[in-house]
């Protein structure tokens, strides 16, 4: 069939994205869903910082490619073998697809999905196919998904049944954002009433895991985050400290503002300043979490005897380090026990013909999780 498509065809292109336009919009073809796959009719595409660091070039990708990994849909047809999903089923893609049959898989850590890794990389589907082309041209998938776009094929482990009536820009929050900023929490941190947290950086992410701290009834919650408008979020939803990165002098400074320092000091920022600042937030025998993507290229130094003589952990944490298919209607439950309440992180929604002025927006910073609603 042939539809609209968001496709990327060169990295590194300055900003503002409205001028140099590094995203086209084009008609491409989509081939039917093969063997264990589905034809999804895209409603909403979350915007997400990892999409951005693609356009940048921190996250290289190969090329041309057709972006998109968070968002909400309906299946409007199944390929052939397929028997756990069915046309009509509302359901949210998940950026990491798995086998279920390969050592991570079977050890319960899907995120870690051996030919998923390498369907991602390679820009294919589970399956190793691609079903997109412009022509005589093949398009890579993004992260098996490619969903700013109408429609997408993708891999039946893809994605995950939304089992209850949810909008569907309620439900994309929960193929990303939630999955992964909730996820490091619960299942990273196990986080406790008894614990104190600092989260640095809020955005879709972010703000994700403060509501699943939260949730948890966490003690001390410490948000880092320079936009004002997102402090003020933070505290309202119930953080107890809130921290301008910017007017901090010194180390000092940084711990009196949290109120001393955390159990569990987790960077969803993915740049340097922020894992730095969450590492100095970890307390002795604490646990020091990220979620950041950086440029491949960005270390952290750190001193060997600190790590052992204060019985440190550093613990990186991808699709909210848990199962998708079991998590993602957990935390669906919670939000609609208002427990979770997600809702507070929607952004402003774009139009699929606007998506290089949406990636100007998240850019910016001042976004919450901003999206384009397909027509
Ligand atoms: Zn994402
Ligand atoms: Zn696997």
């Amino acid at each position: 069939m042939k539809m609209r498509c968001a496709v990327l065809r060169q990295m590194g292109l300055p900003a503002p994205y409205a001028q140099s336009q590094p995203v086209h919009v084009q008609e491409v073809e989509l081939d039917a869903p093969g063997p264990g796959e589905v034809l999804v009719k895209i409603r909403v595409a979350g915007l997400c910082h990892s999409e951005l660091s693609v356009i940048n070039g921190d996250r290289p990708r190969v090329m041309p490619l057709a972006m998109g990994h968070e968002s909400s849909g309906e299946v409007v047809e199944v390929g052939p073998g397929v028997a756990d999903l069915a046309v009509g089923d509302h359901v949210v893609t998940v950026f990491v697809p798995s086998c279920g049959s390969c050592t991570p898989c079977m050890s319960g850590r899907p995120a870690l999905c051996e030919p998923g890794a390498k369907a991602n990389t390679q820009g294919s589907l589970l399956g190793g196919g691609r079903r997109l082309h412009a022509g005589a041209e093949m398009l890579n998938h993004h992260l098996g998904v490619s969903c700013v776009a109408e429609y997408a094929v993708v891999s039946t482990r893809s994605c995950v049944r939304v089992p209850v009536p949810l909008s569907h820009r309620e439900a994309a929050l929960f193929g990303c954002a939630v999955l992964t900023g909730a996820g490091a929490v619960i299942n990273r941190a196990r986080i406790k009433a008894v614990d104190t947290i600092a989260i640095v950086g809020l955005g879709g992410v972010g703000l994700s895991a403060l509501l699943a701290a939260l949730a948890a009834g966490a003690r001390r919650v410490v948000a880092v985050e320079p936009d004002a408008r997102k402090r003020e979020l933070a505290q309202s939803l119930g953080a107890t400290h809130v921290i301008d990165p910017r007017t901090i002098k010194s180390d000092a400074e940084l711990l009196e503002a949290a109120g001393g320092a955390v159990d569990f000091g987790y960077d969803t920022a993915g740049v340097l300043a922020a894992f730095e600042s969450a590492y100095k937030l970890t307390r002795r025998g604490g646990m020091t979490i990220t979620s950041g993507l950086p440029h491949p290229k960005t270390t952290f130094a750190l001193p060997i005897s600190q790590l052992v003589g204060e019985e440190r952990e550093i613990r990186g944490s991808y699709l909210g380090s848990g199962v998708p298919a079991v998590d993602i209607p957990r935390y669906i439950d919670l939000y609609r026990a208002g427990q979770l309440p997600v809702d507070k992180l929607l952004g402003e929604a774009f139009t699929l013909d606007q998506v290089n002025e949406g990636f100007d927006h998240l850019a910016s910073g001042a976004g919450l999780r901003d999206c384009i609603v397909m027509d």
